[in-house]
């Protein structure tokens, strides 16, 4: 049995610690709560929800709601339904992460994981294995000198406003200097996010949002009154570790890779790669990181050829790195 420290208590840090702690180890998992101030509305592709279960339990969807397709403008002005009616995999989910994340903790406590709720600020001391799931930041990684390889400089624009109506689905739109997305909210709110370069947005994010807002067609009617929205920037860009396993210590989720959010891939990815991490302890984690690597590889690859299909803006910035990357 050995004594690991999870600092991280998002999706993939309750994973891994639940599934340690299942194995018999004795597992601590901190977290600070931070991550629950961010936007809610995130969700979970096609399948993603019993591979959610598999882990969790089916108790970690109750208060979701399920999703039943996407609608997408992407390389065409035409909106494509992709309805997940007889679809092999079956639904979606529309997350509320907030309730997601209280009760992935809830659960890793209920079976014997130690949950602090207190942010970590140095290097665990007299643990056998060290766990960063703090997400995109990576806080131990940073001690541990461990780079961070950035493949792009996406930033989320993100707004939530009242919900103007609509199917209940994901809706994405590309714009000459990026895409957007809408979710609707459980609570009859919206969010609505573009998604763009760092420098492309001006000094006033607001008004980048709202002028790129005003060139969409099916995202601006989804959205209802926009006059007071308060706007954040996110960090949204696609990055993985140079190293994501070393001596006593190893990186799950976004602390590992960050997938871009065109992929939706980022919640159920974190969870089953941490999950399986954990039954690996004191294993073969050279191999589990080579898996990691080739999802990432596959996830680029993918990601690429949906860029590439929208062409109608060669000459944008945005759209010009993605049809024509350096090197
Ligand atoms: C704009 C945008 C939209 C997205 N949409 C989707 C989507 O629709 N579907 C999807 O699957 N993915 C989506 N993602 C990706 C998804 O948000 C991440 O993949 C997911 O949150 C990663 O989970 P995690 O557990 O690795 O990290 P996080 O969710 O970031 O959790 C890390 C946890 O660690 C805590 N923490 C951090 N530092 C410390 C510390 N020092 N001490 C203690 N605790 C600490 C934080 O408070 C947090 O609770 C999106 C990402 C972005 C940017």
């Amino acid at each position: 049995m050995a004594h690991v420290v999870v600092v991280g208590g998002g999706p993939a840090g309750s994973a891994f610690a639940i599934t340690a702690a299942r194995c018999g180890h004795d597992v601590v998992l901190y977290d600070d709560g931070r991550r629950l101030r961010s936007w809610p509305g995130e969700s979970l592709p096609a399948g993603g929800g019993e591979l959610a279960a598999s882990v969790f339990g089916a108790a970690i969807l109750d208060g979701h709601r399920r999703a039943y397709g996407t609608a997408a403008a992407w390389g065409s002005s035409e909106l494509v339904t992709h309805d997940y009616m007889g679809h092999w995999a079956g639904n979606g989910w529309i997350l509320d992460r907030a309730r997601f994340d209280e009760k992935a903790r809830a659960l890793a406590a209920e079976s014997g994981v130690t949950v602090v709720s207190e942010r970590v600020t140095s290097m665990p001391e007299g643990a056998d294995w060290v766990v960063d799931a703090s997400g995109r930041a990576g806080a131990l990684l940073s001690r541990l000198g461990v780079s961070r390889v950035a493949c792009d400089d996406q930033v989320a624009l993100i707004g939530i406003v009242a919900d103007g109506g609509g199917e209940h689905v994901t809706t994405v739109e590309t714009v000459r200097e990026g895409w957007w997305y809408t979710t609707p909210l459980a609570d009859g709110r919206r969010v609505v996010a573009l998604v763009t370069d760092s420098d492309l947005v001006g000094a006033d994010r607001l008004a980048t949002w709202m002028a790129s807002l005003a060139e969409t067609t099916y995202i601006r009617p989804l959205a209802g009154d926009v006059s007071t929205v308060d706007v954040g920037a996110y960090p949204s860009g696609t990055a993985y570790r140079e190293r994501m396993v070393g001596d006593g210590w190893l990186a799950v989720g976004d602390a590992a890779v960050c997938f871009d959010p065109l992929s939706s891939q980022g919640l159920v990815t974190g969870i089953v790669m941490a999950a399986r991490a954990a039954t690996m302890l004191g294993g073969d984690l050279d191999a589990w990181e080579a898996d990691y690597r080739e999802v990432l590889d596959e996830h680029l690859a993918v990601r690429d050829e949906y860029l590439r299909a929208e062409t109608r803006w060669p000459d944008s910035a945005f759209w010009a790195r993605r049809l024509n990357p350096p090197g």
